[in-house]
């Protein structure tokens, strides 16, 4: 091997040695460097090494320990919470959102905006833009990117949205684009429900699990699959519609164009409608919520009506992809103890029984705001060093 050969391979090496850190660091959070040496399965002189270096690079912060009753504290390492932020922003049917965080990901309320979805492209990249510089106009430290979550399908090939049924102003748009030309800061196109895997692995309740799916029931449905460690995309990135199959044909009209897709009948918004049909009024989100807690029993055709259809798309789910667990994500149906153990009664009469025996089933609070943030992050850490797992 010649000297710049080997060189090649020792920063490679070093690289992958500091993505496996911040993989640790992002999971356990504040840890110190005997932790991480334990955690990571790599040497002391190699993870303090790799600790300097991404010191050095502001990836990382240090923090001063607690004190200890025995010997001298070492002091704990974070992900650069105070000298470096990412953005993310959240494009939904309704309403939509900005968020600043730190590295380790926590979003707040004070650090988020959020806005009605506006009815033309150009509305919305303004809006977008203007919440953007607010943000960053506050944010002290060096920020690394920007991760942009959005609803439909994401061609990764094409590097475009090449088809939203509940937002068609998305349509053959890449809002990541052009923000990125707007701000001159590095933006990323999301699939939101892809990010909800992200967000349910990088903070939630699937860390460590290399495969597991997400269903979103909330505007659309949704589905983003982990299989191997590695997100479902099959050959362009636009895997996983199963809210898309017909489950009546002559029923009422989707956004795809559509009649019957399981979509208009399983999800929260499905919901919504049928509440509203029955009330002869319109009804938002919210009011159905309200209704719901106070007049349950007026509502029951239409519960069970939902209840049955989203016990049909759980099924499917864990029919075809075997997860080891689905989180579900959604208000109306998953957000209620008691309405969401009645899908669960649903879902046994629908699912194969060794599948259903294989998976635990789980109504999961992560929002779209941490997806984006966690979609970007997992971009970063990728583009630090490959994976070696
Ligand atoms: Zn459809």
């Amino acid at each position: 091997m010649t000297l710049k050969e080997n060189r090649v391979e020792s920063t490679l090496l070093r690289r992958i040695n500091e993505r496996r850190l911040l993989e640790v660091i992002q999971q356990q959070g504040p840890s110190s460097r005997a932790m991480l040496t334990r955690v990571s399965g790599l040497t002391a002189p190699t993870v303090s090494k790799a600790v300097d270096s991404l010191l050095k690079r502001g990836l990382v912060e240090e923090l001063e320990p607690v004190e200890q009753a025995l010997g001298r504290p070492g002091r704990l390492v974070r992900m650069a919470a105070e000298s470096a932020a990412v953005l993310g922003v959240v494009i939904d049917a309704q309403v939509c959102c900005v968020a600043a965080a730190g590295l380790d990901g926590k979003v707040t309320e004070e650090q988020t905006r959020r806005f009605a979805t506006p009815d033309t492209y150009s509305a919305l990249l303004d809006t977008i833009e203007e919440h953007c510089r607010c943000l960053l106009a506050g944010v002290s430290g060096t920020v690394h990117g920007i991760g942009v979550s959005v609803p439909g399908l994401v061609n990764e090939r094409l590097e475009e949205i090449v088809f939203s049924p509940n937002l068609h102003l998305l349509d053959k748009r890449n809002p990541a684009r052009d923000l990125e030309a707007r701000l001159e800061v590095h933006c990323l196109l999301l699939q939101e429900t892809d990010s909800l895997c992200l967000s349910e692995r990088i903070y939630g309740d699937a860390r460590g699990l290399h495969d597991f799916a997400m269903l979103d029931v909330t505007t659309g449905l949704g589905l983003g699959v982990m299989s191997g460690g590695q997100l479902l995309a099959g050959h362009s990135g636009m895997a996983g519609e199963v809210g898309h199959i017909t489950v009546v044909p002559d029923g009422v009209r989707c956004g795809c164009g559509n009649r019957g897709c399981l979509e208009t009948l399983a999800t929260d918004s499905a919901l919504v409608r049928l509440m509203a049909e029955q009330l002869g009024q319109p009804l938002d989100l919210e009011a159905a919520t309200a209704l719901l807690e106070n007049r349950a029993a007026d509502f029951q055709h239409e519960l069970r009506t939902v209840t049955e259809y989203l016990a049909i798309a759980i099924a499917a789910v864990i029919n075809i992809f075997n997860p080891t667990t689905l989180f579900v994500h959604g208000t109306l149906l998953a957000g209620s103890e008691e309405r969401f153990a009645r899908v669960l009664e649903r879902v046994k009469q629908r699912t194969l029984t060794a599948s259903l025996a294989d998976c635990t089933i789980v109504a999961t609070r992560s929002s779209k705001r941490q997806g984006a943030i966690a979609g970007i992050m997992h971009h970063l850490t990728n583009a630090w060093a490959p994976s070696i797992r």
